[in-house]
Parts: C-alpha cells; structure tokens; sequence
C-alpha cells in the first residue's frame, strides 16, 4: 500500500457503506488521477460493490514523508456523497479533456 493510499484508508475509516454497513479499506479506493495536490479517487465498497463515485482529495498540506496521518490537513474531507453529487462528479469527469488541468487550483 502507498502512502498515499495509506491516507485515503484513513480519511474514509470513519464511513461505511451505506448499503451494507462495511467498512471501507484500500481495496475500495481506486486512484483515478493524481496531480499537484490533486487526487481523484473511486470508492467503490470492496463486499458489496456500491459505487460511491469520486471523490477529490486536496493533498496540499500533506508531506508524502510525513507518516503521522493527520485528517485535519486534508481539505474539504469527505462528506457524505449525495446522489447530486455524484451526477456533478461523473458530469466534472466526463468533461475532463487534455486541458483538465486548468481545473486544478493554483
Ligand atoms: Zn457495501
């Protein structure tokens, strides 16, 4: 598991499936995109195999050397994902083109 995953397992340990009520592990994140501060994961629920969509990560504050897993840096956590967040998420994606980056912040 990289560290970055390592976080991830970590940001999401305190949700669970809202189908199933299992928890989620590495096994669920799917990192689809990592740039700058950046992360793009899929959550998917490695028992029953709801999709929970994406979810963007701010990195920024995280020192990739840093084992102490601190929560608190990442910003925006992740809050329950609604279904209209989910339709944003995929609509955000399935626009992303070569200048996907400009999305990025500064
Ligand atoms: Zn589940």
């Amino acid at each position: 598991m990289t560290n970055i995953t390592k976080k991830l397992v970590k940001l999401f340990s305190n949700l669970c499936c809202s189908q199933c009520k299992c928890g989620f592990d590495e096994d669920a994140i799917e990192i689809k995109r990592r740039e700058g501060g950046l992360l793009v994961a899929h959550l998917t629920c490695p028992h029953c195999e709801k999709s929970f969509g994406v979810a963007f990560v701010g990195m920024t504050n995280i020192s990739l050397k840093d084992d102490n897993i601190e929560p608190a840096e990442v910003q925006d956590g992740p809050e329950p994902i609604s279904y209209d967040d989910v339709i944003d998420a995929h609509r955000f994606i399935r626009n992303l083109d070569e200048h996907w980056q400009n999305h990025l912040p500064k």
